[in-house]
């Protein structure tokens, strides 16, 4: 698994996708610069996201609000309060950790020794293996479950109850050591804020602190009524935005699956009071098939449905992916109360309420919000579709199966060789297909390298221009995937990179 998560970093790094921020510099902790193929597959991603969530949903409306706002605003919002990390450093090494994350990792490792289990007795009992009976039966692996849940649920109990002291007392209970020196010195655990601060204004006197926007939501809910009154929107409808979001993360080792400035992409769908329950697992639904509609594997998603709630929700549930590194939060979908909107009636003291002439009253609205990080669909993306294939002929090849929706480059142009007129054909096939797809042109090399190049790149379609080509105006393409070529007119080639790439 390690090796894995190492080899999509270095690949991100060798094919242009990302690149450590400040690199010269020896770079900035958990900050990363997208290059010119990942700036592409992000853009391809948001897109993707954009089109489902505001084009083709007529009640759901986009905005861009900006990234500072008034500092009440994250008063209301519960974030100068409660948006903290318990943190624990240890005493030798000098380290920092994130308490919860520390006793999750633990229960993480007691996770991978029931999937060991579950692999011996599959290889024992061969066909006849049933693992759910097993994992219900088998005794070692319930004692490995109950230890794992007691543990959850004693960590969540007293970061719930700002028991700080019993979090210190679990890890020692535990015997979890400093991951990095194996010391088990242990300070105390504190609460920790993650918003950046800043200041705003020129003179000392009159600067006002500022944080950065710990996440997008709360543009969205401040906005709610100018936006419903404009756009004439009636309630059930949405307001979608995406945008960089600011956290003092305390992390390690993570790539960009946890950063310090990362990018949202949110859904705020307003309701009427008392239909939460409805729309809940609609939205749950509807999102769970945006990401299966990627065709990435049924297999690597889950739900997890939280049992402890913000304290802003009444009902949350996580979509899972299988990064790397095991099942971890893609997306989160919240079913949010009217806590937001009534918080923001409460300190800015301006109403914030819906008029519905259906029935003449007037409500706060309650919240649903789909919550996406595009930084972390990027690595789910990526790291699903970095593939070493074996070969027939006993190489193997590095190949990138992005979705073609996605890709950065949808085909590339490749002439045989650098004369005779076959530069000028692909130039000319470059200049028609640019309109509408992302094309390159590559010369350099054997074809057969740079087809391989393509393939780690994440290239759908590779287009030879042959001699023949010159006769007969026609050209062979080739697929990433099966790695088929099938010879066609240059006149179809829009057709047939289309027929893949549009959804
Ligand atoms: P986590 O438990 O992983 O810290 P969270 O529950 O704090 O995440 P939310 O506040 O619900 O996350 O944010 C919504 C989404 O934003 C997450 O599902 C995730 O995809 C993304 N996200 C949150 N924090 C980060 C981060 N530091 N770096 C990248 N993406 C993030």
């Amino acid at each position: 698994q390690d090796d894995q998560f190492k080899k999509v970093i270095s690949h991100a790094k060798e094919y242009g996708y990302v690149f450590q921020s400040s690199e010269i510099y020896d770079g900035l902790s958990a900050v990363y610069d997208y290059a010119q193929n990942g700036a592409e597959l992000k853009k391809n991603i948001r897109d993707y996201w954009w089109k489902a969530m505001v084009q083709m949903n007529e009640n759901i409306v986009g905005i861009d609000a900006a990234i500072f706002m008034h500092p009440t605003t994250w008063k209301a919002s519960g974030h100068v309060d409660a948006f903290n990390d318990p943190l624990i450093d240890n005493k030798d090494s000098k380290k920092r950790y994130r308490a919860d994350v520390l006793i999750e990792d633990y229960c993480a490792k007691i996770e991978a020794k029931i999937d060991k289990e579950v692999a011996k007795a599959a290889k024992r009992f061969g066909d006849a293996f049933n693992k759910e009976e097993f994992v219900s039966t088998n005794g070692r692996v319930l004692g490995y479950q109950e230890k794992i849940n007691t543990t959850l649920s004693r960590m969540a109990k007293s970061l719930e109850n700002e028991d700080l002291a019993d979090v210190k007392a679990l890890i020692e209970e535990l015997g979890i050591a400093d991951p990095l020196t194996g010391s088990k010195n242990w300070t105390d655990v504190k609460q920790f804020n993650l918003m950046f601060g800043t200041k705003l204004g020129a003179s000392a006197e009159s600067a006002m602190d500022l944080y950065l926007r710990p996440e997008t939501a709360q543009g969205i809910f401040v906005n709610f009524l100018n936006v419903q009154k404009t756009g004439r929107m009636k309630i059930p409808f949405g307001i979608a935005q995406t945008g960089k979001a600011f956290r003092n993360e305390i992390v390690a080792r993570q790539f960009i699956f946890r950063m310090r400035e990362f990018e949202q992409m949110e859904m705020q769908f307003f309701i009427k009071p008392g239909t939460q329950q409805k729309w809940y697992e609609y939205w749950k639904e509807a999102r769970m098939k945006w990401h299966l509609s990627l065709g990435m594997g049924a297999d690597n998603y889950r739900f997890h449905d939280h049992e402890k709630l913000a304290h802003y929700a009444d009902a949350a549930s996580d979509i899972e992916f299988k990064f790397p590194f095991g099942f971890k939060e893609l997306e989160g979908i919240h079913s949010r109360t009217d806590f937001d909107l009534k918080a923001h009636e409460e300190h800015s003291g301006k109403k914030l309420q819906y008029f519905d002439h259906a029935d003449n009253s007037s409500y706060t609205p309650y919240v649903l919000e789909t919550s996406i990080g595009l930084d972390r669909m990027f690595l789910a993306v990526f790291s699903n579709s970095l593939q070493e294939e074996a070969l027939e002929n006993g190489t193997t090849r590095t190949v990138l199966k992005l979705p073609s929706v996605l890709a950065p480059v949808k085909a590339a142009v490749l002439p045989l060789v650098k004369k005779d007129g076959l530069p000028e054909i692909a130039r000319k096939i470059i200049e028609d297909l640019k309109w509408d797809f992302n094309v390159i042109y590559d010369e350099k090399d054997a074809v057969g390298r740079r087809y391989r190049r393509q393939d780690a790149n994440g290239t759908p379609f590779c287009i030879t221009v042959d001699h023949e080509s010159l006769d007969d105006k026609m050209v062979t393409i080739r697929h990433r995937d099966t790695m088929a070529q099938e010879r066609v007119n240059i006149e179809d080639l829009r057709e047939i990179i289309k027929q893949e790439v549009d959804v």
